[in-house]
């Protein structure tokens, strides 16, 4: 066994039993807006809860939307919110926030704190989290997974959209003022590429894995850089998403969360580099 190797120091959420909580989260992914014949475009926030015990938490279905009650959630902001375990999701970390709750705290993107938390949060198997997620649906389906080694990234085309994404769209163009139309729109367009990584985990025998970045930044990335196409936008993703974690003596770490339709596939959430 890998001498670094360790096993995760995981402790299950409370159950989902608990009722109506007010918490506090420090928000650590934003994935990219996905379209909600009810609001036009939803995130999904993903963060530990500060208070009380450090749990990973899930608030699905955010709206994305600037017009929204909702200012723009960041990471590293700190958000409170009321909220309850979602009945309709196995994974113990999603809760659903009450409407007009979630409150952003801005302030917190300086706060050193941050990165302590965060490393002792650290654990050291995907393969471990990719077994258990198989085996159960109320398996753990959040953890920041430190990386023992990078192989490589890809820069793929973004697929066509999933028919029931479309079918939202559709709805929720047909159903809405014409005011929030460009705004929507603009959040919804679909990026050219995707990035997604090839790489190995602490596990002494890890089968390695290939994982999708799905962040909000990657999308914003590509949308300030509309005159880019091809090769110098695919030039630029590397130079920005791959890089950077290829510096010598970084060490870095992915969060990785599984998806609501297929638990025992992860996508990364986000990059953290927790030494530099
Ligand atoms: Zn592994």
């Amino acid at each position: 066994m890998s001498e670094l190797y360790r096993t995760p120091h995981y402790e299950p959420p409370p159950g989902k039993d608990t009722g109506a909580t007010p918490m506090q989260v420090l928000v650590t992914g934003v994935t990219p807006p996905v379209p909600s014949a009810t609001h036009g475009a939803m995130t999904t926030l993903v963060g530990l809860r500060l208070d009380g015990p450090r749990h990973w938490i899930r608030f699905d279905e955010i709206p994305a939307h600037p017009l929204s009650q909702t200012a723009p959630v960041r990471r590293y902001d700190i958000v409170s919110a009321i909220a309850e375990p979602d009945p309709a999701d196995p994974r113990p970390e999603s809760w659903r926030v009450h409407d007009a709750t979630l409150r952003v705290r801005h302030e917190a993107r300086r706060w050193p704190g941050r990165a302590a938390i965060l490393h002792r949060h650290a654990e050291w198997s995907m393969c471990d989290l990719e077994d258990s997620a198989a085996r159960r649906p109320d398996a753990q389906s959040l953890a920041l997974i430190r990386v023992a080694e990078l192989r490589y990234v890809r820069v793929n085309r973004t697929p066509v959209a999933a028919p029931a994404e479309r079918w939202s769209a559709a709805t929720w163009r047909r159903t809405e003022p014409d005011l929030f139309r460009p705004v929507v729109h603009d959040l919804l367009r679909r990026p050219p590429f995707t990035v997604a990584y090839r790489y190995h985990c602490h596990h002494p025998v890890c089968r390695s894995h290939v994982q999708e970045l799905r962040d909000r930044d990657v999308v914003a990335f590509q949308q300030r850089r509309r005159r880019y196409c091809g090769l110098p936008l695919r030039r630029a993703l590397v130079g920005e998403f791959w890089w950077p974690l290829r510096q010598p003596g970084r060490e870095v770490a992915f969060l990785v969360g599984s998806r609501r339709d297929a638990p025992a596939r992860f996508d990364i959430l986000d990059t953290v580099i927790l030494r530099r």
